[in-house]
């Protein structure tokens, strides 16, 4: 279908017309009003009303692009509109080509494969505002016009990331249904999500199925434009939920899967017994049985896509092996001996049951859970632990062994995805759904590694709109006019920057011998950052709007509002130690799995191993490298209240996640410059009815017929500009007007 004979379906036209709607030939549905019933669209018409239900319709379901808001710099205009839009079920909205997205909380008749069909090689004004449009778009970028994708997204957690992504996939899915040979590598893509989320999803308080690690998916493509494979990387797994959660919250769906859905026979040769409450790391009483149909289900989906992904019988028996290991070592328990140090009882069976399932000698296990070898000048000298010790060692394993696994299973899944042959035209789509800013009561290192990715993720937002915007006006030939903005590189820099950032003197402390603390930390971060406008430490509390600081507290001005961090246990975190013993034991492992992660780790180098977060920042520089190399789709999803709840819109909430996610300073710069544009043939063919020289054909190039419209409608000449393939419009009033008098 071209462009000419295209056909447009009002968003909501159903309710007014009492059917779906279907207007000829080019509108615009970002401005389109539904016409009362029976009333076609035939030329030159004039209709009594008409208009006043355009401007009654627009006031009822708000606008489908932000930059078409009159009042556009009031945050309470743009929750209005998002709100109109959420109680009429129009969770989409655009922002220029950045697509809003509220959380409904219940399912939408909208992902269906008759809608899908409407968004088939549309442009975005073509059809209503909806993920298939960006979807689309960013295939067609790729295949007709060879530019990388990608399309990132971001909103904080329970808004709908995941879903979204999972939406981006199955369109692209059924979009490439007509090309032949890639029902199997759809197939794995596809399944690739159940599987991770059942080893890195978790149910907690904000959301039942949370992503506990962050995501980005290339899907590779052939010339054709058929999938033919696909890459996963993986980011900060939580691992820290593997040993404790909060009350109310799960530990990773695997573990209460694998207790419900195990046959008697897995259970068995697993040690196991089905139930979560006998298992220290699963404990938590409150929702397990009410989940256990759920969690039996889930299990079999777990199988069917190792099953797809080709994961043989014997990985999913070593899977299987370390996921029970991990309960049995939580279940290891220490008593004090008269020495005053830690011992594992002789008659407990979990130590034993460990050492069977990851075939590592039991004695050996044993030992070094409790003692712990020091090398001093060549001396090697072995020292017991004490009870707290062994604890944390214990807990340091199962964290290690679950996180190393997790990171296995990926590149276990992308050797499944690796293209069958190598196709140097092949090219790619990527998807982020990456952890969203974070501001809690309490805010610790983990928060403190998220929030400085997000910060990275707006630098490269910055970076690439403004780019695009920049390079677009060139393409037009149309004079650029540069925005004022807020660059958070400043943050970045603060947070990144060599020898005098967070990351630097932090990495000092853990590196320095002796008598680093996480309050040593802080007392440097005071000394030298004190005067920097993005950092407070407690001596700035402010006393009047009762921020006041703890003495282990520092604050950053993140650009998406203040964050006060505790520093306890940065330095614990950062260093992520793992006792050597433990480490040396498991690369003898006989669990394939467990020897695989753990035997790249030299112990015999004296090179201290990276620290986390600067593991983290450079997996994050990776990826900015790659995101920056490709064409960005934006998804800002929004969490529309805190119960889960359908219908349910929280102003106050949504106000926050609107400042977090940037979206008023969003519209400001797209509507400091031309907010809308528009083909010179598309503008022509809605319009060409206002004039007697357009109507009903212009005999020339599209272009002279625009010209000849803008004269008649008497544009002044700041309004619009003229480019080469398209019209620039400054203010949507002038548009609004031209609607106006198209619908009378
Ligand atoms: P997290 O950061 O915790 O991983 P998230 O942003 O990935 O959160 P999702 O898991 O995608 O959030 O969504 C949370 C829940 O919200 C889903 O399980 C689903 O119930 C509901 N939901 C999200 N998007 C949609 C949608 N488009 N239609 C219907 N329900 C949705
Ligand atoms: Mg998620």
């Amino acid at each position: 279908m071209t462009q000419q004979d295209s056909v447009i379906v009002s968003e909501n036209a159903q309710d007014t017309s009492g059917g779906v709607m279907v207007v000829e030939n080019g509108g615009d549905p970002s401005l389109l009003a539904p016409l009362p019933p029976n009333k076609a669209l035939h030329r030159p018409v004039s209709v009594q009303g008409v208009m006043e239900h355009a401007l009654q319709h627009r006031e009822r379901v708000g606008v489908q692009d932000f930059v078409l808001l009159e009042d556009y710099r009031s945050e309470a205009a743009f929750i209005d509109n998002l709100k109109k839009r959420f109680n009429e079920n129009l969770i989409y909205t655009y922002i220029g080509n950045v697509l809003i997205s509220v959380n409904p909380y219940k399912n939408l008749p909208i992902y269906t494969e008759e809608k899908a069909r409407l968004y088939y090689k549309k442009a975005f004004f073509e059809a209503p505002p909806h993920i298939f449009a960006i979807a689309d778009n960013a295939y067609r970028s790729l295949v007709y016009e060879h530019r990388e994708q990608c399309i990132l997204i971001s909103g904080e957690s329970g808004s709908g990331k995941t879903e979204a992504s999972k939406k981006v996939l199955e369109y692209i899915a059924a979009r490439t249904n007509h090309l032949q040979n890639v029902e199997t590598v759809k197939d794995k893509l596809l399944q690739s999500n159940p599987l991770l989320e059942a080893f890195g999803n978790a149910k907690t308080h904000r959301n039942d199925n949370s992503s506990r690690f962050g995501k980005y998916m290339d899907i590779q493509f052939n010339y054709e434009g058929a999938p033919e494979g696909g890459h996963i990387l993986n980011y900060l797994l939580e691992k820290s939920r593997v040993v404790s959660q909060m009350p109310g919250e799960r530990n990773f769906h695997i573990f209460y899967q694998l207790l419900a859905g195990g046959d008697e026979e897995l259970l068995r040769q697993l040690k196991l017994q089905g139930r979560p409450e006998a298992y220290k790391y699963t404990t938590d009483m409150m929702s397990h049985q009410s989940q256990k149909a759920n969690d039996v289900e889930q299990f079999r989906a777990v199988r069917d896509a190792m099953k797809v992904i080709e994961i043989s019988e014997v990985e999913q028996k070593a899977i299987f092996e370390i996921v029970a290991s991990v309960l049995h070592l939580g279940n290891v328990k220490f008593v004090t001996n008269d020495k005053g140090s830690a011992e594992i009882l002789s008659h407990d069976a979990n130590s034993g049951n460990v050492g069977e399932l990851l075939k590592v000698n039991p004695t050996k296990l044993r030992e070094a859970l409790t003692s712990r070898t020091i090398e001093a000048r060549g001396d090697v000298v072995n020292t017991p632990l004490d009870l707290g010790q062994a604890q944390y060692a214990r807990d340091a394993l199962a964290k290690a062994i679950y996180d190393k696994h997790f990171s296995w299973l990926v590149a276990r899944l992308n050797a499944s995805l690796l293209p069958k042959s190598f196709d140097a035209r092949s090219s790619v789509i990527g998807i982020l759904d990456i952890y969203g800013f974070e501001i809690f009561p309490k805010n610790s290192f983990e928060q403190f590694c998220i929030n400085f990715c997000n910060e990275k993720l707006q630098q490269l937002f910055i970076q690439l709109t403004l780019k695009q915007e920049q390079e677009e006006y060139l393409r037009e030939g149309i004079e650029w006019e540069p925005v004022e903005y807020f660059n958070n590189i400043v943050i970045c820099d603060l947070i990144e920057a060599k020898l005098i950032g967070i990351i630097s003197i932090l990495d000092d402390e853990c590196l320095r011998p002796g008598g680093a603390t996480d309050a040593s930390f802080l007392e440097k971060l005071n000394m030298r950052l004190d005067k920097h406008a993005h950092y407070k430490s407690h001596r700035k509390s402010d006393i009047r709007t009762q921020k006041v600081m703890g003495r282990d507290e520092f604050c950053l001005v993140h650009y998406a509002g203040e964050v006060t961090y505790n520093v306890s246990t940065f330095l614990e975190k950062n260093n992520d130690l793992l006792f050597r013993d433990l480490q040396s034991l498991m690369c003898t492992s006989g669990n394939n799995i467990v020897g695989d992660c753990f035997k790249d780790l030299d112990l015999r180098s004296k090179k201290r191993p990276e620290t986390a977060i600067t593991q983290f920042k450079n997996s994050l520089n990776e990826l900015i490298k790659i995101l920056s190399s490709k064409e960005p789709s934006y998804i800002r999803c929004i969490k529309p209240n805190d119960f889960k709840a359908p219908m349910q819109f929280d102003e106050k909430l949504i106000s926050h996640q609107v400042k977090y996610l940037g979206l008023m300073e969003n519209l400001r710069v797209r509507r400091a410059g031309f907010a809308y544009r528009r083909t010179y043939e598309a503008f022509l063919e809605r319009y060409k009815c206002l004039s007697a020289e357009t109507w009903p054909n212009f005999r020339g190039p599209a272009r002279d017929g625009v010209q000849k419209l803008v004269e008649v409608l008497k544009y002044e000449k700041e309004e619009y500009r003229m480019g080469n393939t398209k019209i620039f419009i400054r203010f949507p009033k002038t548009l609004f007007e031209t609607e106006d008098a198209y619908q009378i």
